[in-house]
């Protein structure tokens, strides 16, 4: 098989124990053995090209590329003793809702560092232990974790990381491998994070399913806890207008919604408050987002409450705002006469 420039092998076992090309002699002296079908290997470390390990019989084998770059991981991230991870967030399918649990990326110590472990069903590339902690790491050379293969590792309960090596330069160099390996998060993503698995469980252990009502040609859920909207006194929302925005909302397969709204659970902190300090936070912001939506209004001329026009009553010390629709609709603000500043009454 013959491989591409980018595809040639820097390290090779010697000893038992991983080696990089650099670290070598040249040539047959090097001696050096395929990690993957333990053939001998010649160091070709020329002027021209990028120095690499090639097989003794100029055929290169179909592993051999991919096992020494497991090889490299291992050798690299066991050396470093640590491992810069990326942010990790609850992510919940069928849902825009993204819930960060990390405030940016993580460092993990290494203690240990193991090579294609079965573990069940699955065979990671590597496995770092740290503490009592392990994590599974994937590294994706030509074929990328999928599906099936994320579902048995959460099954497992377990966590993992994909690094992305399918793009790196041809010229790739050991520190910039060990850029990529240790401090880098940008080829870096989480394929499964256990405590966010076992946090995305109890958002959906609170939630409420709510099944989807075609009305014309709008979708509905009926009994909004929050009162997206309201007709005939009963409580409902728009799917796409309301719900799709909605920070209670977890899942939406078409057919029916998972709704945290009944709780007001929307953020991890909130399983740490009482209902009624959750219905006083979601009280709070609603009046903040008011004040907010009311400022733009009153600046247009147009009450935030109903859409009417408002008359504006500058009076000796203050300026008082009030709705045109007064019958119907209660909204006033005035001027704070020592400060200016609008209240809203
Ligand atoms: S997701 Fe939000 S808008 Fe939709 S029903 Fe639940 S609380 Fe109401
Ligand atoms: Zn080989
Ligand atoms: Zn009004």
């Amino acid at each position: 098989m013959s491989v591409s420039s980018h595809k040639r092998m820097i390290y090779a076992v010697k000893g038992g124990q991983p080696i990089h090309i650099d670290d070598v002699e040249r040539g047959l002296a090097c001696g050096c053995f395929c990690p993957a079908c333990g053939e001998r290997l010649i160091a070709r470390k020329g002027e021209k090209m990028m120095h690499h390990f090639a097989h003794r019989s100029g055929t290169e084998c179909e592993k051999g590329y991919e096992t020494s770059l497991h090889l490299a991981a291992k050798d690299i991230l066991l050396r470093a003793g640590r491992m810069i991870l990326p942010p990790a967030s609850i992510c919940f399918p069928d849902s825009p809702k993204v819930v960060p649990i990390t405030d940016g990326p993580i460092e993990l110590p290494i203690d240990r560092v193991e090579l294609e472990q079965r573990m069940d069903t699955i065979i990671p590339d590597v496995v770092v232990f740290s503490g009592e902690k392990k994590l599974l790491v994937e590294i994706y050379v030509s074929h990328k974790v999928d599906d099936i293969k994320q579902k048995k590792i959460e099954e497992l309960h377990l966590s993992a990381i994909e690094i992305d090596l399918s793009r790196v330069e041809r010229t790739l160099s050991r520190v910039e491998l060990v850029g990529i390996l240790v401090d880098g998060t940008e080829n870096k993503k989480w394929i499964s994070n256990e405590y966010a698995n076992q946090l995305k469980d109890q958002f959906y252990k609170v939630a409420e399913i709510k099944p989807i009502i075609s009305r014309g040609y709008a979708i509905h859920v009926d009994n909004c806890p929050i009162k997206a909207r309201v007709w005939h006194g009963i409580p409902y929302a728009n799917v796409l207008d309301d719900c799709s925005y909605c920070k209670y909302m977890v899942s939406d397969n078409r057919e029916r919604i998972l709704c945290t709204g009944k709780e007001r659970i929307a953020s991890i902190d909130d399983f740490n408050i009482t209902l009624p300090e959750r219905l006083k936070k979601e009280a709070e912001e609603n009046r903040k987002k008011f004040i907010e939506k009311a400022l733009r209004s009153i600046d247009m001329g147009i009450c935030p409450k109903c859409g009417e026009n408002l008359i504006v009553n500058p009076c000796e010390d203050r300026i008082i705002w009030e709705c045109t629709n007064s019958r119907f609709c209660d909204f006033s603000a005035e001027s704070d006469p020592e400060t200016g500043e609008i209240i809203i009454l």
